[in-house]
């Protein structure tokens, strides 16, 4: 089977220097997908003195190969989450996925990123009658959990379903797009991006040492490990 990613095609390559010699920085943030990228350029907007470590290429791995959408809804978690763990915790999940598609969106509009940014609803559905319950379930414990949701029939996809969870005010967006302009403005920062620098190693101490494959080190105070499933 051929996968190819409209994101990564899309877009041009990044090149971005190994690490070489030693690099001291307050943080360094292991690994380049969107986890990392956010996290460095959060710090760099402090004043922190941040250098992303990655493996390959940033915004590349499973990042560079998403279905691009930024939403609250994640399958049907509001219900599992208030039996678990009360409504007050399916609250504070559902706060925190919102204010994360908002701090997107407030940074597309502060650097004028163009990505393609838009707001879409988001549907978790069904197309079978015998499995509607746990979608209206789910719809309830989403809006207990304080999302604009609501049990629909229609989504206007282009074949029927028995019904879904909507949620209204999520996104779509060009991932690689709002990550290279968040890496450039990461860099006028002076933050710093190395790429085809896997880190095999992580000595801890006072100041934190990583050794990378390339045979660099980066000295740090503090250590950010957002290398996702991949680490090695
Ligand atoms: C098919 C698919 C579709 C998805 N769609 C969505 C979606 O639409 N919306 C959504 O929110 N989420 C989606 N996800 C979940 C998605 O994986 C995460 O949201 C996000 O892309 C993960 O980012 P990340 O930065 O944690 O990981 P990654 O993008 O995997 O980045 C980790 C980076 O760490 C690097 N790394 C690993 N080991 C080392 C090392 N030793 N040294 C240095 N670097 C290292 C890797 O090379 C990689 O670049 C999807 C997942 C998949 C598989």
């Amino acid at each position: 089977m051929i996968t190819a990613s409209y994101w990564m095609d899309s877009t041009p390559p990044t090149e971005h220097p190994a690490v070489g010699g030693e690099v001291a920085v307050d943080v360094a943030v292991v690994g380049g997908g969107i986890a990392g990228l956010c996290t460095a350029w959060e710090l760099a907007r402090l004043g922190v003195r941040v250098a992303v470590v990655e493996a390959d290429r940033v915004a590349a791995g499973t990042t560079g190969h998403t279905t691009a959408k930024l939403t609250a809804l994640h399958t049907l978690i509001y219900a599992h989450l208030a039996s678990a763990l009360g409504e007050e915790v399916a609250g504070w999940y559902a706060q925190a996925q919102q204010e994360a598609i908002e701090a997107v969106a407030a940074t597309v509009s502060e650097l004028g990123i163009d990505c393609d940014f838009e707001r879409r609803a988001a549907y978790t559905y069904v197309t079978v009658p015998d499995r509607l319950d746990p979608i209206r379930a789910e719809a309830d414990a989403t809006r207990r959990a304080g999302l604009p949701a609501e049990f629909v029939t229609d989504s206007g996809l282009p074949f029927g379903i028995a019904g879904a969870v909507r949620v209204a005010d999520q996104a779509q967006f060009h991932p690689r797009r709002y990550l290279l302009a968040l890496a450039a403005d990461l860099i006028g920062r002076g933050g710093q991006i190395f790429e085809q620098s896997r880190v095999v190693d992580l000595k801890s101490g006072q100041r934190h040492e990583l050794i990378t494959a390339t045979g660099g080190r980066v000295v740090a105070d503090q250590v950010v490990l957002a290398s996702g499933a991949h680490a090695g």
